[in-house]
């Protein structure tokens, strides 16, 4: 594959992105940025380039960036990698950010929400990304975005738990989503999300971004975040789609020991004698929190637990979705 393709080589640079930028950009179309979609920019350049150099991209790379705003880091990536595919879901950004990389023979946009709903990616989506990475352009994908806060964790669980080959996501999330990430056994943030993706992936900070980098300024602090999907892992866990349900089961009750929150869920089929027992053959200690045990004690409680993938669509019921949200 060419170094550089020809029609990069006809368009624009990417803009700086500053907050000047963005100022002049929005009042000449008439933009507000929606608080509710996550549209806080990253006005900081040199954050900008250590999101971009943190994806290592080249030309064999078909990046994903989920909510492409005004485009701007589209180009950027557009700039380093093979095909770049950006969804955003706006449809005043979605022609900017159409403008922004006109003329660029690697990049597809699309108007879409990236979500079906929070358990799910949006299947038009996906057909995309596999219309594209059937091309046999690119050897390796990869994900790289500055994510809307309110999907940010359905974004990561879900591209987590689909077969795409993604080799790794370099993301700006809220910091308190990072901490979720990347928590330890018995610490406050430990819970669903923290197994379910260290399950599955190694998490690690690449740099705590305060709230002034971001325009309109959010809140909260963000955190800049790499995951890399291990193989190894997934292999472990064999059915992810299982391990999430039993997940979201387990720490639905939060407050309960563990024994008790397994005797509930499995009423219908385990009485809890049998809860003690299996919970005694995997040498796990039933007083204790779900959020006590390690990773390999939640894969193996599920194993022995939870209904295989086809039967877990429907037993056992939760009500509270919260954990992965
Ligand atoms: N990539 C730009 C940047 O770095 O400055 C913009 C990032 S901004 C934090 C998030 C973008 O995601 C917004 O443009 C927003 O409209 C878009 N967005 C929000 N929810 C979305 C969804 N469910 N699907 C696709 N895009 C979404």
């Amino acid at each position: 594959m060419d170094s550089k393709p020809r029609s990069a080589q006809l368009n624009h640079p990417s803009p700086r992105q500053t907050l000047s930028y963005l100022r002049n950009l929005f009042d000449e179309r008439g933009i507000r940025p929606k608080n509710k979609l996550g549209q806080n920019f990253l006005i900081d350049l040199n954050l900008i380039d250590l999101l971009v150099r943190s994806a290592e991209l080249d030309r064999s790379d078909f990046v994903l960036e989920i909510g492409c705003g005004t485009g701007s880091l589209t180009t950027r990536l557009a700039e380093q990698a093979g095909l770049v595919l950006g969804v955003e879901v706006d449809a005043a950004f979605f022609a900017l950010a159409q403008e922004m990389v006109q003329g660029r023979d690697n990049v597809v946009l699309l108007h879409a929400d990236v979500l079906r709903n929070k358990n799910e990616l949006n299947p038009t989506v996906l057909a995309k990304v596999d219309e594209l990475w059937r091309q046999g352009r690119c050897a390796r994908m990869k994900l790289v975005s500055n994510l809307p806060y309110a999907v940010a964790t359905p974004v990561i669980a879900n591209f987590l738990l689909t077969d795409l080959p993604l080799e790794r996501m370099t993301v700006t999330v809220q910091w308190e989503i990072a901490e979720r990430l990347m928590a330890a056994p018995g610490t406050k943030d430990y819970g669903a999300l923290a197994v379910l993706v260290q399950s599955l992936a190694d998490v690690r900070l690449i740099r705590k971004l305060p709230p002034s980098v971001f325009w309109p300024k959010p809140e909260v602090a963000s955190a800049m975040v790499f995951i890399r999907p291990v193989p190894a892992k997934r292999e472990r866990v064999g059915q992810p789609k299982r391990l999430r349900h039993f997940l979201r089961a387990l720490y639905a009750h939060r407050r309960k020991n563990l024994r008790g929150v397994l005797a509930s869920l499995y009423a219908s089929r385990l009485s809890k004698e049998e809860v003690d027992r299996q919970l005694a053959e995997l040498g796990i200690d039933g007083s204790v929190r779900a959020e006590d045990l390690t990773i390999e004690q939640h894969l193996r409680l599920c194993q022995a637990f939870a209904p295989p993938e086809e039967e877990s669509a429907s037993s056992p019921d939760t009500s509270d979705s919260s954990t992965f949200e």
